[in-house]
């Protein structure tokens, strides 16, 4: 954001419901100002039954682009007038662009937890991938990592059929080994290099549990990395880490999707020294302050 809005001044957003509590304000924002775009970024709350008449409305009043959090990213795929083929794979959409005739759709996670993986120089090529859970943003990982040519994956997930259904898709689009197991299948697969938890089992307030907490489990895998950003240290990977695994916190893919969203809008690329600080930026939120704890 510029130092001052002014009649040039472009706008864009996040819609999801609730919406209170995203930082992509404060992500996005830190960015223009940083590269002195003259672009602001806020927050709309929007419920399930405003979703059609609020992006339209954001297209009459000239929205240049929006980011889609829950519970709309599938539902809006029917407001766009077009849509990117990672997207519509994903049957996800997290980011749109504004065109000539009404908004393009895109979605940005998978781009997010890649970069977060090459930043710890993770793989996936031949790589054995497990991932826990089955919902949006397990599907965005495993897409990922198929499209990325990884050897075999892995999903565990508490509705065994959400985990065959997952598994199913993507094997529409990639020629792939992919297996589902419940939870509690765990042992019977070895020789994990990349586990991703997708759930939001460990969020804040429930901070005390993980997905699976067997230190045998540990012990099987190279790399684990949790979605879940808040508690950026997880219990999951607290118990990764005693074990010695490599460990990857949330908060990368959150803020790197977010770089890709407003390098696709602005037709621009975020040096990476910047996109360390905003990592950055966005961690000091999350430490506990002397007077307040998250
Ligand atoms: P979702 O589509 O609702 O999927 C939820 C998944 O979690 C399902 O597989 C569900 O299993 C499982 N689950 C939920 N509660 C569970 C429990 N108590 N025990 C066992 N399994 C449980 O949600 P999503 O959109 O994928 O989001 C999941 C998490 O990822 C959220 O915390 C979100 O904030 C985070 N996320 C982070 C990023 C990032 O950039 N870091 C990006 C996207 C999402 P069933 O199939 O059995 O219901």
């Amino acid at each position: 954001m510029g130092s001052q809005i002014t009649g040039q001044t472009a706008i864009y957003g996040v819609i999801g419901d609730p919406i209170t509590h995203s930082l992509s304000p404060m992500i996005h924002n830190y960015l223009a100002k940083s590269l002195q775009q003259d672009v602001i970024y806020v927050p709309f709350s929007l419920s399930p039954h405003q979703l059609r008449t609020g992006i339209e409305g954001a297209w009459v009043l000239g929205v240049q682009g929006l980011n889609v959090t829950i519970p709309h990213k599938e539902t809006v795929i029917n407001q766009l007038d077009h849509i990117d083929e990672f997207a519509s794979q994903l049957g996800a959409v997290n980011t749109l662009k504004r065109t000539e005739k009404g908004y393009k759709g895109y979605n940005t996670d998978g781009d997010g937890l890649f970069q977060s993986l090459a930043r710890h120089q993770v793989v996936l090529e031949n790589k054995t991938i497990m991932i826990i859970g089955a919902g949006g943003a397990a599907r965005a990982a495993a897409m990922m990592a198929a499209k990325k040519k990884a050897g075999r994956i892995y999903i565990l997930n508490r509705t065994l059929q959400n985990a065959i259904n997952l598994a199913n898709h993507i094997q529409k689009f990639y020629d792939i080994d992919v297996q589902a197991y419940t939870l509690d299948q765990w042992d019977k697969i070895f020789n994990i290099d990349l586990c991703i938890q997708t759930t939001s089992i460990g969020m804040h307030p429930h901070i005390e549990v993980a997905p699976i907490e067997e230190p045998e489990f540990f012990s099987r895998i190279h790399t684990v990395l949790d979605v879940v950003y808040n508690p950026i240290q997880t219990k999951l990977l607290s118990l990764a880490e005693e074990t010695g695994c490599q460990t990857i916190n949330g908060l990368e893919m959150l803020v790197f999707q977010a770089v890709r969203a407003y390098e696709l809008w602005h037709e621009t690329r975020v040096p990476m020294n910047l996109q360390e600080k905003v990592l950055d930026h966005v961690s000091q939120y999350f430490k506990p302050k002397d007077d307040q704890k998250l």
